[in-house]
């Protein structure tokens, strides 16, 4: 069994080979955590993007979509506070010139610990028949003092966060004794603020350029253009609105694969909703999102919430949906309830009223808003990575299947003829042609039938269709389901309504 390092880096090679991910610019070397989606990926990410719009927007009343500029005016980043809070703590290693996210080293000290109390827990139930009592008490004593240091660490680096006391940081790393990974020492510099925003220029002319920031969220694009929408589209309170994009942040640690990336895309909703009622609707779209999760067939127990304790400087409540990654449990969406905190910045800032009548009321108010946030590249690794599986079959030999749930894989059939010759592949093709007008789908007449099929299981195919022999005499082909390997004989008439029900609703 591969540990989570090899996995990662498995699934890493797996999506190279296979045409989803690249890194970019990869014959100069590539660019520090900077990928590009290839022929596989774009598909699988649009059928992302695709099922979270349908859930989001379409099958929504009150809620609709824009797709805003990436460059806004730089005001509206002083108004957000990015220009001056959008920092992440930094630590560099004397030694490595390693450059860390201070925060980082000291959550996954903290995880180590965690590791620990799951190991012993897990070593004491398998010793459960044989019960020792000595050495259940031994084990207890061990478990509570882990998790006596986990609280009290826990609760002094809580309070560092949060009144942004890059000392008391400091001070925690070099008590707890941490390492930087590549060259053991603990020599480290002071802990200082780095800002994660892109900055450039805009304008022809030295004289006439003016700064500009590559935007770190959809959100603020969705807020100075609340009014618009909610004029043109007649929206009343609560309503949402939804956009899909790219963001930029200057990461100071970019790792584990397109987790974190320097650029990346969002998909987020702000929902506008009457003062006083944010915490009914915060609560709200945090069940509702996590349905959604739910909803993709993975399995329950690889999602979690957890709640914030350091709240961000807009934010009245916050919590994350936190998946399994290879890696351990992180971040997968952030649902803030924003307050009326963006809204009455841009009001400050532009001088224009950013309120709302509410006919019902007869008032007039600055909406308080509720924003669901998903990073869709986080989203396809989750994916990805469920999906990923090493299997052994009963003749001795070994597949790698991507078990993609149907409605997500990038094809969704592979019209097979079982041989190059006697009207098949021109059978074969006729079946496409009907397929492809709904379905992305595709056409492999090269090798042996097996191997074929070990193809489609690699890039997560659900369905092959195969065209044999008995296709020419009676017209039926064989389907060939990806997770079980069975294969069902039905009639090439019927493919149609056979297809629909195998991906039904969830196109
Ligand atoms: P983290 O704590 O992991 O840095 P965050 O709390 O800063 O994330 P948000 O600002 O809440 O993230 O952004 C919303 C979502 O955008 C996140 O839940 C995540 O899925 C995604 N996201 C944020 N930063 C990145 C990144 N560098 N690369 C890929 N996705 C990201």
């Amino acid at each position: 069994m591969a540990n989570n390092e090899d996995l990662l880096k498995k699934i890493t090679a797996h999506a190279k080979e296979y045409g989803f991910v690249f890194p970019s610019s990869e014959i100069y070397d590539g660019l520090s955590a900077v990928y590009d989606y290839g022929q596989l990926g774009v598909e699988l990410k649009n059928n992302i993007k695709q099922y979270w719009w349908k859930a989001m927007v379409q099958m929504h009343e009150n809620i609709v979509g824009i797709d805003s500029a990436i460059f806004m005016h730089p005001t509206i980043w002083k108004a957000s506070g990015h220009v001056d809070a959008f920092n992440d703590p930094m630590i560099d290693n004397k030694d490595s010139k390693k450059r860390y996210r201070a925060d980082n080293l000291i959550e996954d000290y903290l995880q180590k610990l965690e590791d620990k109390i799951n190991k012993e827990v897990e070593k004491a139930s398998k010793r459960f028949d044989n019960f020792d009592e000595q050495m259940f008490r031994a084990t207890n004593q061990r478990v509570q003092e882990y998790q006596a240091k986990i609280n009290n660490v826990n609760s002094r680096f809580q309070k560092a966060m949060i009144n942004n006391d890059l000392h008391a940081i400091k001070a925690l790393i070099e008590e707890l004794g941490i390492v930087c990974p590549i060259s053991g020492s603990r020599n480290w510099t002071e802990v200082r603020q780095f800002n994660l925003m892109f900055a450039t220029q805009m304008g022809s002319t030295a004289e006439e350029a003016d700064t500009i920031y590559l935007r770190p969220e959809t959100a603020q694009g969705i807020f100075v253009n609340f009014l618009n929408v909610q004029k043109t589209g007649r929206m009343k309170v609560p309503f949402g609105i939804a956009q899909i994009g790219k963001a930029f942040r200057n990461e100071i640690v970019a790792r584990q694969f397109i987790f974190r990336m320097r650029e990346f895309e969002q998909m987020e909703m702000q929902f506008f909703v009457r003062p006083g009622e944010e915490l009914k609707w915060f609560a709200y779209w945090k069940e509702e999102r996590m349905k959604w999760h739910k909803s993709l067939g993975i399995k329950e127990t690889k999602f979690r919430f957890h709640d914030h304790e350091k709240l961000a400087h807009y934010a009245n409540a916050a919590t994350d949906i936190e998946f399994e990654f290879p890696f351990g449990f992180k971040e997968l969406e952030g649902i803030h309830s924003r307050t009326d905190f963006d809204l009455n910045a841009h009001q400050t800032y532009s001088g224009k009223k950013m309120q709302y009548f509410d006919p019902e009321l007869n008032e007039s108010y600055v909406p308080y808003v509720v924003e669901t946030s998903i990073g869709l590249d986080r989203m396809f690794l989750a994916v990805l990575s469920n999906a990923y599986t090493e299997e052994k079959l009963e003749d001795g030999s070994e597949r790698v299947v991507l078990k993609i749930p149907p409605f997500l894989a990038p094809y969704k059939f592979a019209v097979l003829p079982l041989v190059k010759k006697d009207g098949m592949p021109e059978k074969a093709r006729e079946i496409l042609a009907t397929l492809q007008e709904d379905y992305n789908c595709q056409y492999d007449e090269k090798d042996a039938i097996g191997r074929r099929y070990r193809r489609q299981d690699a890039i997560g195919t659900p369905f092959c269709i195969t065209v044999d022999n008995q296709t020419l005499e009676d017209n039926t082909v064989t389907i060939r389901f990806r997770d079980e390997m069975n294969q069902d004989r039905v009639s090439v008439e019927e493919l149609p309504i056979i297809a629909n029900r195998l991906l039904k609703n969830k196109r």
